[in-house]
């Protein structure tokens, strides 16, 4: 196989209703498609930054950047055509996981389809259905939270996940409880509260939540320690969980009991597994988060979330709950809470060219 052809697309599509975290809002999601061609096949990959500094350094634009200036030309340079050659690749290279994210998913559709694989066998996963759980952002006030859970409750989720700061936490949480009962209920906090706020956290004890998820700075693992130490909930580690290292001394230092695993955030799905595995060894339970991507990326965390040590549904949830319209056909739709993959090879997916042609607002070809 001779590696033929790249071609990058950056795609805008509206979103539903704007996305808020405790960081910042956005209306719009931007994706950058990556289609890698060789051997008469081709595999899609995403990379999927938010607009302006949102989890990340990362934006589409810096993306576009480094994807064009570097890592496209480092793999015409070094031929690549496998999952591990484009590994050795982008190792060599550093910089933005999402950039690299989106170039290395690529390979492994490719890789998988031309072996006539799905990517779930590819990555030493299952045929098994995956749990979707509903995340919701935060709302103009805890009517519009109720009204939101209430309506996408119905399409069988399997839990809910809200996003929480300072100032909205104990109060959705109380009224969620009062109306809904005991549904698997989970909170995210983006990093949102510091070290001072511990006995304010311990309150969220009494919700019974699954988990709370990165309640203190991404690179504050010695915080989490002594939150989780005084906590009954168990922590999960997401923008902490940046690498293989960063979760090994997650483990050491007992700064959580869970790990989010994205795709986007670790750089692509070799650095994913490798994550699992880690974790895996040390009987620390994972699930699968997400930025949330368009269909292509939310495809590849469907394979990834049939690995083993998965133990909690996923935030991969219908392609029409986020976006006017998704890139992939089928649509990914949740029924009875899970997510079936459809019977394929690669990513079990096509790329949409109507959806990807409408919402287009760039493209470059790259050649050797
Ligand atoms: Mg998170």
């Amino acid at each position: 196989m001779k590696l033929e052809r790249i071609t990058l697309t950056h795609v805008r599509i509206p979103l539903l209703e704007p996305f808020r975290i405790s960081n910042g809002e956005v209306s719009e999601k931007d994706g950058i498609l990556v289609r890698v061609e060789a051997g008469g096949i081709a595999g899609m990959g995403e990379a999927s930054p938010m607009a302006g500094t949102f989890y990340s350094d990362d934006t589409p634009a810096s993306v576009w950047k480094f994807l064009t200036e570097r890592l496209i030309p480092a793999a015409f340079a070094a031929k690549a055509v496998s999952v591990a050659s484009i590994n050795r690749v982008l190792d060599r290279a550093g910089g933005s996981p999402f950039a690299r994210a989106g170039l290395e998913t690529a390979f492994w559709d490719l890789e998988a389809r031309a072996a006539g694989k799905p990517l779930y066998e590819a990555l030493g996963g299952y045929n098994v259905p995956v749990e979707s759980g509903l995340a919701v952002g935060i709302t103009k006030g805890i009517p519009a939270l109720i009204a939101t859970i209430e309506k996408y409750l119905a399409e069988g989720y399997k839990r809910v996940k809200i996003k929480i700061e300072p100032g909205w936490d104990v109060g959705p949480l109380g009224e969620i409880r009062q109306r809904f009962g005991d549904i698997p209920l989970m909170v995210d906090a983006n990093g949102a509260y510091g070290r001072e706020d511990s006995a304010h956290l311990r309150l969220l004890d009494a919700f019974g939540l699954m988990m709370i998820e990165q309640p203190l700075p991404r690179s504050d693992l010695k915080g989490h320690a002594d939150l989780q130490a005084v906590m009954r909930t168990p922590l999960c580690l997401d923008e902490g969980a940046e690498d293989s290292a960063a979760v090994r001394r997650a483990i050491r230092m007992k700064s959580c009991r869970i790990i989010n695993i994205k795709i986007q955030r670790v750089g692509g799905l070799a650095n994913a597994r490798a994550i699992h595995d880690i974790c895996a060894k040390a009987g620390m339970p994972v699930w699968a988060g997400t930025m949330p991507e368009l269909g292509i990326g939310a495809a590849q965390t469907l394979h990834m979330a049939t690995l083993p040590n998965f133990a909690y549904p996923t935030d991969v949830e219908s392609s029409a709950r986020w976006f006017l319209d998704d890139v992939i056909e089928p649509l990914i739709t949740v029924q009875g809470g899970k997510i079936s993959i459809p019977a394929g090879t690669g990513n079990c997916y096509e790329p949409s060219e109507r959806t990807i042609g409408r919402f287009r607002v760039a493209e470059r070809v790259f050649t050797p």
